[in-house]
């Protein structure tokens, strides 16, 4: 059977890195709002010029885009999904309940990646002096200011998802500090 999970937490919580674990060991497929909208600019698409602004101010895009994309992915059917950095609001997360519920899926966790905020600025900091020392693209929304908005739009609009998952009886907590084998090998244990 397989199973539809959430890995919920702040920008920098290593969400994305824990996901791309998840495709490899279980096979499950990883469904990224971040990684279609960067995408979507990419691509030089309208709505990719429309977020464009929005993302690099580290502000969250609207509900209505982001359960757009998601409802396009379900709609090809199927299960074993990761959704990294959806949902964001109460909003989306109703929305993903009733999207699931019409292909008769439900999601079996939440996995709330735990880390502390000097951690966070740290990590995303770095990234972006890796990506610009090997010569590589760095994230528009890698930098001081942008971090600030994304850390502040975590606690004000996503962070009252825990409650409400935790309500549902999904919620579960991971320690985010833990070397990338010890987080997998948590989070192992909670999905078997
Ligand atoms: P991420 O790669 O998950 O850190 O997302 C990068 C940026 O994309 C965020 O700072 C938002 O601007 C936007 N974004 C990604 N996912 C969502 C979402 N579920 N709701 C709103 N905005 C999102």
């Amino acid at each position: 059977m397989s199973l539809n999970i959430i890995l919920l937490g702040p920008p920098g919580a290593g969400k994305g890195t824990q996901a791309r674990i998840l495709t490899e060991r279980r096979g499950l497929v990883q469904l990224s709002t971040g990684d279609m909208l960067r995408e979507a600019q990419a691509s030089g698409s309208e709505m990719g010029k429309l977020v464009a602004d929005v993302m690099a101010k580290g502000q969250l895009v609207t509900d209505e885009i982001v359960i757009g994309l998601i409802r396009e992915k379900l709609a090809k059917g199927g299960s074993g999904f990761i959704f990294d950095g959806f949902p964001r609001t109460l909003a989306q997360a109703d929305a993903l309940g009733d999207l699931l519920a019409e292909t008769g899926e439900s999601l079996d966790a939440v996995i709330e990646m735990q880390v502390d905020d000097e951690t966070l600025v740290r990590r995303i900091v770095n990234r972006a002096d890796e990506a610009r020392a090997a010569g590589q693209p760095v994230r528009a929304d890698d930098n001081a200011e942008s971090v600030g908005v994304r850390l502040m739009a975590y606690y004000k609009q996503t962070s009252p998802l825990i409650g409400y998952y935790y309500a549902k009886g999904l919620l579960r907590g991971v320690n985010g500090l833990a070397e990338i084998d010890a987080v997998a090998a948590e989070i192992a244990a909670i999905l078997d």
